[in-house]
């Protein structure tokens, strides 16, 4: 029998999670299809389906989900709802499940895969439990094939630290780049921002690497954050505040995105004395733009080091 083929659109939560999802699909037996980087075609596709109030990420998720729906069975667009029993997704990510079926239902109609993660009702076991059912009838097999999901995704986040470990006490001048891995990651919407980065020497430190246990700590006596993934976004971005290895930080964030634009305010009201880059992106967001902002801020950086260096030598002569 012909293995189901499952579409995995390459944007948002993909690149949080796609280590899982892989693994859970290819142990029920299904081969997965992951779609091309980021193109001119999609964003188009995505953002003339859209209405004005979206932001760019979910805009470029529909475009990557007209990408692959010709050539699989099914799409999986999970419900992130709540991650934590205490705290919630953003909205816009929790509907895309929802708009997307709407975007696909003429072309594509009953494609969308889905299973709805909110830790407050049941067990992320249990959502995925019931998931791998609808497609391997065997209650073994999901559960190895959840097992090996949950190991692959634990791996991942450990590479995640080890990454971490090794920027940390890597040479250059070392910055935090802050923001959600779909705006981070995604170079179409950056705008290729962390390769700009690393051509001028800059020790890049994306949030996503920053572990969790770091980022907690960092929010403590903070004021309470309410969203799932922009608390440990943000946990990043008070740790590169405080510590002394970082030497600016940019904030990236997606227009018409309520979340960010609220929290990242509360970490420019922070005094830290570091430089602070703050960059909204949308689809209109050139390269030279970014490359003009980028260049600016790199000068700013180098020179305040320097300055530091000297002031740090004067004192031991
Ligand atoms: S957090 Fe912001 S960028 Fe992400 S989906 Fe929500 S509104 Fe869009």
């Amino acid at each position: 029998m012909a293995k189901k083929k499952i579409g995995l659109p390459k944007g948002l939560l993909w690149y949080k999670y796609h280590n899982m999802w892989e693994k859970f699909f290819e142990k029920l037996g299904c081969e997965t299809i992951c779609s091309a980087p980021t193109d001119q075609k999609m964003v188009e596709e995505g953002v003339r389906r859209s209405v004005d109030e979206i932001c760019i990420p979910v805009k470029i998720f529909y475009g990557h989900c007209l990408d692959i729906a010709g050539e699989c069975d099914y799409i999986f667009i999970p419900r992130y709802w709540r991650v934590t029993k205490d705290s919630i997704t953003c909205p816009k990510l929790i509907t895309t499940t929802d708009t997307t079926e709407q975007i696909l239902k003429d072309e594509f109609p009953n494609k969308i895969l889905t299973t709805t993660i909110n830790l407050k009702i049941k067990s992320d076991f249990a959502s995925f439990f019931l998931l791998g059912l609808k497609i391997n009838k065997n209650p073994l097999k999901v559960m190895r094939a959840y097992r090996e999901a949950i190991e692959a995704q634990k791996e991942h986040e450990e590479n995640l630290e080890k990454k971490f470990e090794e920027k940390l006490s890597g040479s250059g001048i070392k910055l935090a780049l802050i923001g959600h891995e779909y705006n981070l990651y995604d170079h179409y919407i950056n705008q290729e921002l962390i390769a700009e980065l690393e051509k001028q020497d800059i020790n890049v430190i994306t949030s996503d690497i920053v572990p969790k246990t770091i980022g907690e700590e960092a929010l403590k006596g903070k004021p309470s954050i309410y969203w799932s993934y922009e608390k440990e976004i943000i946990g990043s971005a008070y740790w590169a505040l405080a510590s002394e290895k970082i030497s600016g930080l940019i904030l990236i964030s997606s227009f018409n995105c309520g979340p960010d634009s609220l929290l990242y305010e509360q970490v420019l009201l922070e005094d830290s004395g570091k430089p602070i880059l703050s960059m909204l992106i949308d689809e209109y967001t050139s390269k030279e733009t970014i490359k003009t902002r980028i260049d600016a801020f790199v000068e700013l950086l180098t020179r305040k080091v320097s300055l530091k260096d000297e002031e740090r030598n004067r004192q031991f002569t």
